[in-house]
């Protein structure tokens, strides 16, 4: 799922396509100026993923840890940057992780903040999260419905559903939105209501 180009200063215009995982990074990131590997992972190939290339993903990164001089950037960051683009180490070219892998592997400890918002936040951060995205009571109401049933990409479809549903086709009843099975199928089904 590669887009054009899409620079370091456009990722934060980005946001509003972005699926729930990855606005909390994005939002911790731009409010903490910093970020666990596990989350640099889960971000960065969504990034790689939605069209940023290595150098602008450079840029991104360095701009965003700022209170990291470029010495400790280079040092400490880069390399990792590096590898998720394939140019370090066994030189793999790393996927943008599903949100089954999300869900179901790696889960998210003290100070972390990767992981689906679905499945691992706590109720009242779900909803508090929602409710920031100016969702009403009975939209939040039928999202959390389907979490709680443990349907994490059920409720993620219908959160898109919700926040997409001024521009969507609809056909009869139903509305034509794809069940949502990786974060960048959620980015580029946005980006295709408005182009
Ligand atoms: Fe992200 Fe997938 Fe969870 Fe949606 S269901 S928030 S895209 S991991």
């Amino acid at each position: 799922s590669t887009n054009g180009q899409i620079t370091a200063a456009d990722v934060d215009k980005e946001v509003h396509h972005f699926p729930p995982c990855m606005r909390h990074l994005q939002g911790t990131l731009a409010e903490q100026g910093h970020m666990r590997h596990s989350g640099r992972i889960q971000y960065g190939l969504f990034l790689k993923g939605i069209g940023v290339s290595i150098e602008e993903a450079m840029v991104y990164w360095r701009r965003a840890f700022r209170h990291l001089s470029d010495d400790k950037f280079q040092k400490e960051y880069a390399y990792n940057i590096r590898h998720m683009y394939g140019l370090e180490g066994k030189r793999t070219n790393y996927s943008p992780y599903s949100c089954n892998k999300i869900i179901t592997s790696n889960h998210p400890g003290p100070g972390d903040n990767h992981g689906c918002p679905f499945r691992h936040f706590s109720k009242e951060q779900l909803v508090t999260s929602l409710q920031q995205q100016k969702l009403g009571e009975e939209d939040v109401g039928s999202i959390t419905e389907l979490s709680d049933q443990g349907h994490c990409q059920l409720a993620c479809t219908r959160h898109f559903e919700i926040t997409h549903r001024a521009r969507l086709p609809t056909t009869g009843a139903s509305i034509a939105v794809e069940r949502i099975i990786h974060p960048n199928q959620y980015y580029d089904q946005s980006v295709a209501l408005v182009t």
